[in-house]
């Protein structure tokens, strides 16, 4: 498992559920996602209907099943939780949508790897609240249409352009997380390292945040084991030189970057001149899958800047020829 994946590992799990927050104030950053968010629930709640149906998309660990539990708890209704490939049969799904109370909220996690079948059935009990059943076999079969209570779906998914054009067509509601910028990610931080009651410094928890890769899955996880190295190494408080230390240990760098990173971004200095380079040839060269360059390598060092995508394939930036302390010739580019 890398340290600086925003996907969930066992471990994460068993110490997340303690610092999750509950209430759409407790819950840092996000402020267009919030904004939005807070008149709809409002206006659902004035209206005593059930919120639209709600579409959360962007990448792992940004708090899409966070959001998802806060939008319940707002509401005042029960959640349940489910994911995409748990829902094998048109049944499991049935199963599910009868036994939802009015006004309660259905999660489907990675709602991208619904089957199509699955999907069909999801869409009249997601515009009229009522599931199309089949009863019996070859000439006998017929259809009966069965009401279901008013619901919202909260759908969440790292794949939004996956999602098939009716499913998404039938959210009203389509929310993109964004990465976090550094302030919020020092606001979490600060708020896990009470909740795990340790004391911290300032200029630790912005050392932790730094290397976070705008992910608060990462700054927690990242902070746990700060934490740990804090109590062996100190007197339990993070100080921003046990931080650094613990951090240089760990081998995540300022950036947040791993040696995977430094890895992939060396190989298309050193080995494609700094791209373009094609992500079949660049997956192939080090020894990975498209997909997982595409969906999990990729993305932060967009963001941050040191890679760039363009119709002739991965272009390495200057920023990352200097971050990895090579000189970038821009006559040759
Ligand atoms: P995945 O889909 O990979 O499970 P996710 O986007 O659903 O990821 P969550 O499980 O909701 O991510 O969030 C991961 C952890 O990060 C949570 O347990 C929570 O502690 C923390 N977290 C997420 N968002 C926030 C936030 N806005 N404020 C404070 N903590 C947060």
């Amino acid at each position: 498992d890398r340290i600086v994946s925003g996907e969930a590992n066992e471990l994460d799990r068993q110490f997340e559920l303690s610092l999750r927050p509950q209430r759409l104030s407790q819950y840092i950053g996000q402020h267009r996602v919030k904004e939005n968010l807070k008149i709809f629930i409002e206006a659902a709640k004035l209206r005593q209907e059930s919120l639209d149906h709600v579409l959360l998309y962007g990448p792992p660990g940004l708090g899409k099943t966070t959001l998802a539990n806060v939008i319940a708890n707002e509401l005042g209704v029960n959640i349940r939780l489910t994911s995409g490939p748990a829902i094998e049969r048109p049944g499991d799904l049935a199963a599910i949508l009868n036994a939802l109370e009015p006004g309660d909220v259905l999660f489907i996690d990675e709602i991208h790897r619904l089957s199509r079948t699955i999907e069909e059935v999801l869409y009249p009990a997601m515009e009229d609240f009522c599931l199309d059943i089949v009863v019996g076999k070859g000439p006998e079969a017929r259809s009966i249409r069965l009401d279901l209570p008013p619901f919202t779906l909260v759908g969440a998914t790292t794949r939004a352009g996956s999602l098939s054009a009716p499913l998404r067509d039938r959210f009203g509601v389509l929310l993109r997380l964004d990465f976090y910028d550094e302030a919020s990610l020092i606001e979490i931080v600060k708020r896990s390292s009470k909740l795990f009651e340790v004391e911290i410094d300032d200029e630790a928890a912005q050392e932790i945040a730094k290397r976070s890769r705008g992910t608060p899955r990462i700054a927690n996880r990242l902070l746990k084991r700060v934490r740990d190295y804090a109590q062996v190494i100190g007197d339990g408080t993070i100080t921003v030189a046990i931080a650094k230390q613990a951090l240089e240990l760990l081998q995540v760098d300022r950036f947040g970057l791993d040696q995977i990173d430094h890895q992939l971004l060396e190989c298309m200095i050193l080995q494609f001149n700094g791209g373009p380079v094609g992500l079949d040839t660049l997956a192939a060269s080090i020894g990975e899958e498209r997909i997982t360059i595409e969906d999990v390598y990729e993305p932060y060092l967009m963001q941050i800047g040191f890679i760039q995508r363009t119709p002739r394939g991965r272009v390495a930036t200057k920023l990352a020829y200097e971050h990895l302390g090579y000189t970038y010739n821009d006559e040759i580019k």
